[in-house]
């Protein structure tokens, strides 16, 4: 009601920051750094960038904010360029990898936290900056962190530089230490009481006790939108399906008139265009039901929820030793991420938070606050960036929480595997290379072998589809016929290979769209494959690599995609059964892989990453030859004894080596 009977300049001056802009502005122009806090939905993020333009700040520069997230960059850059009455990507404007929705006009650009990282590669200094706003900086999120110690120094180095960084309450103090006891700036808040109720004993199937309490509310409690926490996309899903069929089966059952129940899922690889309805009134009366990711905690603001489901749960990018490798694990959130969900009920009234856990669960079972990125996640991209910063020693680096040892030494000894690094740690020709490219170091070695094996145009292709997510659509109630056309694009080998032909035979119908319904894939995924790859071709042109084409000699490209997987390589160990190779981690074929009940079992493959479901499966493999594994890697990479072929080969390789060498002497 709220957002249509006021006008945009009221609802503006409504926000709790309105009340201390011109404080909040005279503190700005005093110091060169402030950290800014305040609840979630005081209005920083939409706010700030405009009071800056607004005071001048844009004249002479850009007003850059970062988010951790990309859902957030462009949902807040729609919103203020609304505000601002300007075409979204004029003055306003926002940047997420491979999704560039700026101008020559833009004054105010919002962005992930990794295109600006990138940025400074280019230029140090950020000079087309006037300010930037670092957001969310509480979520500590890799970039981030990063982040904090490259500015500190553009801080120092430009006196006409500011930086602004936003925090929850959560860290403000150490934020302002790290900077130099720069001032902190609380934003008053206007938050109403939250009752928090837990469950009585720990609950098994957090999903269906999530929707029967939201089917409670929804029939005997009074009016309020309903706002519940899961992990992940999977979940999201089945909750909206279920709670779509509890509410189809009340109104079968009853007479009288059940209340509309607005459904809507909200997380980071749903279309955007679905992604903003979430904001939107529900009409006549209807309640609404938004089911989300911990994207909703902070980045997003939804007014008009009176009611939080909290399955205490999240999904976090945590590096396993065990696989060698980051893989998103579900994990209970930290009591600061509780706080925060609960906090969502009290925005427009007294609200109620239901904890689907026992209040001892979170007395004692959850941490205090989330672990930061930087010392649970894969440096890779991060080593090779700072690398190329002429960071030497990354143990020297400003970090205002270091990662351990550990972490920055195998992150290391996988670069120097893919060739990036050389044996002192410097980068290689390679690795110069590699930094060029927005992508996982993998991926841009994928890249740079299909250079040099001249296939690059395949290998073009297959990192671009990998870039996207998957373009499979598998609707629940079309399955069988879902999957019978998949299984034509199959080629029998590869997986990679596979969404070659996909992208190849899209192209020859002419990009269609109504061909892609026929085949079941997802138009819009590979339209974006489609753009990243223009993408990756304008880098590949300014470093003047040609697009060399092997045509439909596949067996090449397959060996590309090897060189790019050394750490994610397996030997068949029985029928469907792969270990791998550096440390006998089970994984498994998926029944949706093209290599699965082929009656081709192919003794070694590499696959793209592993995902642990109820085992650990292989997502997206490609049979290899073992004599590619001991070619193309490095002679030391270590392999497991029990790895007879494999190391036999490596022999082999070293002695032809060790013969070409005495010749040439
Ligand atoms: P903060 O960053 O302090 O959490 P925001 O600036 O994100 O606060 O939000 C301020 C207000 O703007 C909130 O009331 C929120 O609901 C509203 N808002 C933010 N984004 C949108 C959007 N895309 N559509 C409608 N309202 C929005
Ligand atoms: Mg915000």
């Amino acid at each position: 009601e709220f957002a249509m009977s006021k006008s945009i300049a009221e609802q503006r001056q409504y926000l709790p920051i309105y009340s201390v802009r011109d404080e909040l502005l005279q503190v700005i122009r005093e110091n060169q750094v402030v950290v800014v806090v305040g609840e979630t939905g005081s209005g920083k993020t939409t706010q700030l960038t405009q009071y800056l333009h607004e005071d001048g700040y844009t004249i002479n520069g850009v007003v850059g904010c970062t988010q951790p997230r990309r859902v957030a960059a462009m949902s807040v850059a729609k919103r203020v360029s609304e505000e601002m009455e300007t075409e979204l990507g004029d003055k306003v404007g926002y940047a997420i990898r491979f999704e560039d929705v700026t101008g020559p006009n833009t004054i105010i650009k919002y962005m992930t936290d990794g295109v600006l990282l990138r940025e400074t590669l280019k230029d140090a200094d950020l000079d087309k900056y006037r300010v930037i706003v670092m957001d969310e900086a509480h979520e500590r999120s890799l970039n981030t962190d990063v982040l904090f110690g490259i500015l500190k120094k553009v801080v120092a180095q430009r006196r006409d530089f500011k930086l602004i960084v936003t925090s929850a309450t959560l860290n403000a103090q150490k934020f302002s230490n790290f900077f130099g006891s720069v001032p902190i700036f609380h934003i008053p808040g206007r938050t109403f009481p939250v009752n928090i109720l837990y469950s009585k004993t720990p609950c098994e199937d957090y999903v269906e006790a999530a929707v029967k309490q939201a089917m409670t509310i929804h029939i005997t409690s009074s009016p309020g939108d309903i706002l519940i926490f899961m992990t992940g996309q999977d979940e999201i899903e089945a909750a909206c399906y279920a709670l779509a069929e509890r509410i189809e089966q009340l109104i079968s059952s009853t007479r009288k008139g059940v209340p509309k129940l607005l459904i809507l899922p909200i997380y980071s690889q749903l279309p955007a265009d679905l992604q903003a309805k979430i904001f939107q009134k529900a009409e006549d009366g209807a309640r609404k039901c938004i089911v989300a990711t911990n994207i909703a905690e902070t980045s997003l603001t939804v007014d008009g929820i009176f009611y939080v489901i909290d399955t205490g749960y999240g999904k976090m990018k945590v590096y396993n030793p065990k696989m060698g490798m980051d893989a998103l694990q579900v994990f209970p959130v930290s009591r600061a991420a509780a706080d925060q969900r609960a906090g969502r009920a009290g925005r427009t009234g007294p609200g109620t938070c239901y904890r689907l856990y026992t209040e001892s669960a979170y007395l004692n079972e959850m941490l205090p606050a989330p672990v930061p990125e930087i010392q649970r996640t894969n440096l890779g991209n991060v080593v090779l960036l700072l690398k190329s910063l002429k960071i030497e020693n990354l143990l020297d680096f400003d970090f205002m929480d270091p990662p351990p040892q550990e972490n920055i030494l195998n992150s290391m000894y996988q670069l120097w595997v893919l060739g990036a690094l050389n044996n002192v740690g410097g980068l290689t020709d390679i690795g110069w290379k590699m930094v060029e490219f927005p992508l996982d170091p993998p991926l841009a070695k994928m890249l740079l072998m299909g250079e040099q094996l001249e296939c690059l145009d395949e290998v073009l292709t297959i990192v671009s589809m990998l870039s996207v997510p998957s373009v499979f659509f598998r609707p629940k109630d079309r399955a069988e016929e879902s999957d019978a056309a998949r299984e034509k694009f199959f080629v029998p080998e590869s997986d990679h290979l596979t969404l070659l032909n996909v992208y190849r035979q899209w192209k020859a119908n002419q990009y269609r769209g109504d061909w892609c319904n026929d085949h079941f894939l997802h138009v819009k995924g590979l339209k974006k494959a489609r753009e990243v790859r223009s993408q990756l071709l304008d880098i590949l042109k300014t470093l003047k690599i040609p697009l060399t084409s092997c045509g439909f000699d596949w067996d090449i490209v397959r060996k590309a995609i090897c060189s790019a997987y050394f750490h994610n390589a397996a030997r068949l160990k029985g029928v469907g059964e792969y270990v791998n190779c550096r440390n006998g981690m089970p994984c498994h074929l998926h029944p949706s892989s093209a290599l699965y009940g082929l009656g081709y079992t192919p003794e070694y493959v590499v696959y793209h990453e592993l995902i642990l479901t109820t085992k650990e499966y292989m997502q997206c493999v490609t049979a290899v030859e073992p004599q590619w594994l001991a070619e193309l890697g490095p002679m030391f990479f270590s392999v497991k004894e029990s790895d007879t072929t494999l190391l036999e080969h490596k022999r082999k390789q070293k002695e032809e080596k060790t013969a070409m060498e005495e010749e040439m002497e």
